[in-house]
């Protein structure tokens, strides 16, 4: 009776933790490969790391990579609209998991076809999994997952598929249904106000990474996916580590003044160098605005996967550099004449 319980649980033990294993690493290959590398293009991979990563993917299960990605580059160009296959406008339970259980919009169908996938196609690994996608799902997220605990400690078939298969592949589509909805609902937008994505820290802590959304929408090529690397992204480490190895290269990030600039230009004031609302009339304002407003054209397209250039030798270009370098970025002085800390938490914290 006492070697039951003892193996009960063990079982128990086992269980969990494979249950565990399974939606970090398939999760992982959803955010490293289906998210970073094969949407968004955010750094290069060598044969092996992509082909660990499409294994992974197939094991969580959330279509092969293609559609993921098509689906995904849809919902980057088409944010918030009809075209975007769950428009968050469409409500919380609609961007969540509603538009997996809907028609889809004839906007989705029509901007769809006109994805560019030609990198996909040429992908040997991508087309593969894509043409046999229904036989590697059944070995890979349904049969290997629920047969390792069968032959390994005994477990019974019907747990294990309780366990490994059921309420895994259950946790991991809300962990990962959360950036659509969550992301898109509650929190702030330091970088760009006229979006519904937000930074959200609980979905990046839930999401190993993916919840900085406002920064995502605006720098999406970014590799880190946040402005500040690993902070609540177990991913960004990741993929550090596999820069490290050489399996991963040429991350691609984003400049620091580039981000100070679009959170002046078009965020909510969250941002920790935020502008000041009230206009001031000295020089350096002047500047300022001139600086933004000639950004403007240059960076309203940023949603697409490509970096747009910024626009070369404008007035006051030098100027305005040193002055985001000396009064805020570098020294981190949040008091300076032009920017100020716009966010009273980080405000009080300065006090101190
Ligand atoms: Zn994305
Ligand atoms: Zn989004």
């Amino acid at each position: 009776m006492l070697y039951a319980a003892d193996v009960n649980v063990k079982q128990v033990k086992y269980n969990r933790d494979m249950m565990l294993i399974l939606v970090l690493a398939s999760g992982e290959g959803v955010t490293i490969g289906a998210h970073r590398l094969y949407a968004h293009k955010a750094f290069k991979a060598r044969f092996l790391l992509r082909f660990a990563l499409i294994l992974l993917q197939t094991v969580a299960g959330q279509n092969c990579m293609y559609i993921w990605v098509r689906d995904h580059r849809l919902h980057h160009k088409y944010s918030d609209s009809d075209a975007d296959p769950h428009n968050a406008n469409r409500g919380f339970f609609f961007s969540h998991m509603g538009w997996l259980m809907s028609r889809k919009h004839p906007a989705v169908i029509a901007k769809g076809k006109t994805i560019d996938m030609s990198d996909l196609e040429a992908d040997f690994i991508v087309m593969f999994q894509k043409f046999f996608y229904k036989p590697l799902y059944l070995l890979f997220a349904l049969a290997l997952p629920v047969l390792i605990p069968v032959a390994l400690w005994n477990e019974e078939y019907w747990n294990s598929l309780l366990i490994c298969y059921f309420s895994r592949y259950v946790v991991l589509l809300h962990i990962t249904w959360l950036v659509n909805s969550a992301a898109h609902f509650y929190g702030t937008k330091p970088y760009d106000k006229t979006m519904l994505a937000v930074e959200s820290s609980l979905v990046s802590f839930i999401t190993v990474g993916e919840g900085w959304h406002n920064y995502h929408h605006a720098f999406p090529w970014d590799y880190r996916a946040a402005e500040y690397g690993t902070s609540f992204s177990f991913t960004t480490f990741m993929i550090d580590v596999l820069a490290y190895t050489g399996l991963a290269y040429d991350l691609k990030t984003t400049p620091d003044d580039m981000v100070v600039r679009r959170a002046l230009r078009s965020g909510d004031g969250s941002h920790k160098f935020s502008l000041v609302e009230e206009p001031l009339e000295d020089e350096e304002t002047n500047i300022v605005s001139e600086k933004v407003k000639s950004l403007i054209p240059s960076l309203t397209d940023l949603n697409n996967n490509e970096i747009k250039e910024e626009p070369k030798n404008i007035p006051g270009d030098d100027k305005l550099d040193k002055l985001i370098k000396n009064s805020a970025v570098t020294n981190g002085n949040l008091t300076g004449k032009v920017f100020r800390n716009a966010n009273p938490k980080m405000e009080k914290d300065k006090d101190k």
